[in-house]
């Protein structure tokens, strides 16, 4: 790993003012992605993936939604001070997005390989095309047939890299003439056509099969390996995590719980709710009578709990965590968890350390 990280989230804290009232998604969100690794954010449906992905890429819906406070640096440029231009300069480029249902995220009236193209133009500098700055409208309009030319070109070039077979073909279709897969396939060559350095992945085998599920991861790994890309990859599937990254954190209800390597938090978490998710689900090389359960359910983020915002589902709760909420504590190198039972591991507190000194 290099010494600072590619993105580092400081205190990210988003709320929602809907009618009802303030939705508190994220509190104090706090985390490192380093350069080339592939990190996980797991957690229930509701506690605060997607939301924190969202808030990195600004792509929260404002109004309702608003970035209260924190920092999000990348590459040491804090997104939240910089200007949309900037920003969107950035999305697609730098940063790019997979979303869980690619449908939804191609429009239905372009074909596959004008998707991709647009990008192309967007963000890439397409130097064997001459790029001559004429008056002349006729020279104007043909350098610009070129340059889409060239774009459409690299468009099937990227289709042919995530191993659509005959892509030029599959470039002139569109979304609702492919599959499910290859839907997923058209949107990872669409976001990797311009080398970004760091790829969101919110649920992008969700809506799939399982095998077309482990072809896809496949192939993000495979990309990641030739392109020093590092994959940020938001699930609910502890099986695709265990496969795929070299860490991973614990979203529960806005906050990051535990985080730390993979083979640390899968074989010997600290932080309960943890504990419980990796106990929900079932191990097919042990013989187990009965899955245990997290009792409760997640809860309104309107009306959160005080204190530990887990402990009415806590069997460990005591009467802090009622009326403190537990910081992230290192309770050794490059694990960290936020309960209180690790309030007196000797610890720096992750988020804060500048207001420490
Ligand atoms: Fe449980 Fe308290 Fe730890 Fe929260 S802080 S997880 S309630 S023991």
């Amino acid at each position: 790993m290099t010494e600072t990280p590619l993105l580092s989230i400081r205190d990210l804290k988003t709320y929602f003012y809907t009618y009802e009232g303030v939705v508190k998604a994220l509190e104090a969100t706090s985390f490192d992605i380093w350069k080339g690794e592939t990190f996980g954010l797991i957690g229930e449906t509701g506690c605060g993936k997607s939301v924190t992905a969202l808030s990195v890429m600004q792509l929260i819906p404002q109004p309702p939604g608003r970035i209260m406070s924190g920092s999000i640096l990348f590459n040491g440029v804090d997104l939240l001070k910089e200007p949309e231009k900037t920003l969107q300069q950035l999305r697609g480029c730098a940063i790019s997005m997979i979303f869980q249902e690619p449908m939804t995220a191609l429009n239905p009236v372009y074909n596959i390989g004008r998707q991709i193209a647009e990008v192309i133009l967007l963000h890439k500098d397409l130097t064997e095309v001459p790029q001559k700055n004429t008056r002349n409208p006729i020279t104007h309009r043909r350098i610009q047939r070129a340059r889409k030319k060239r774009a459409f070109e690299k468009a099937i070039e990227a289709l042919d890299m995530v191993k659509i077979s005959d892509p030029k073909k599959v470039a002139r279709q569109y979304p609702h003439e492919l599959s499910g897969g290859m839907r997923q396939r058209a949107m990872i060559a669409m976001m990797l056509a311009c080398d970004p350095d760091l790829l969101i992945a919110d649920e992008p085998t969700t809506a799939l099969d399982v095998t077309v599920q482990a072809q896809i991861l496949d192939l993000m790994k495979e990309l990641q390996h030739r392109k020093g890309t590092a994959i940020w990859l938001i699930t609910h599937n502890l099986g695709v995590i265990a496969e795929m990254c070299d860490r991973v954190g614990v979203m529960y209800a806005g906050y990051i719980v535990e985080i730390g390597k993979t083979e640390k938090i899968f074989e010997n978490p600290d932080h309960p709710y943890t504990r419980g998710l990796l106990r929900s689900i079932p191990l097919i090389m042990e013989e187990r009578q009965r899955l245990e359960i997290i009792p409760g359910s997640v809860p309104n983020l309107i009306t959160p709990p005080e204190g530990c915002r887990f402990h009415p589902r806590c069997k460990y709760q005591m009467d802090i965590c009622k009326t403190c909420a537990p910081p992230l504590v290192e309770v050794e190198p490059d694990h960290c968890v936020a309960c209180h039972r690790f309030a007196d591991v000797k610890y720096s507190v992750v988020g804060e350390e500048e207001k420490h000194g």
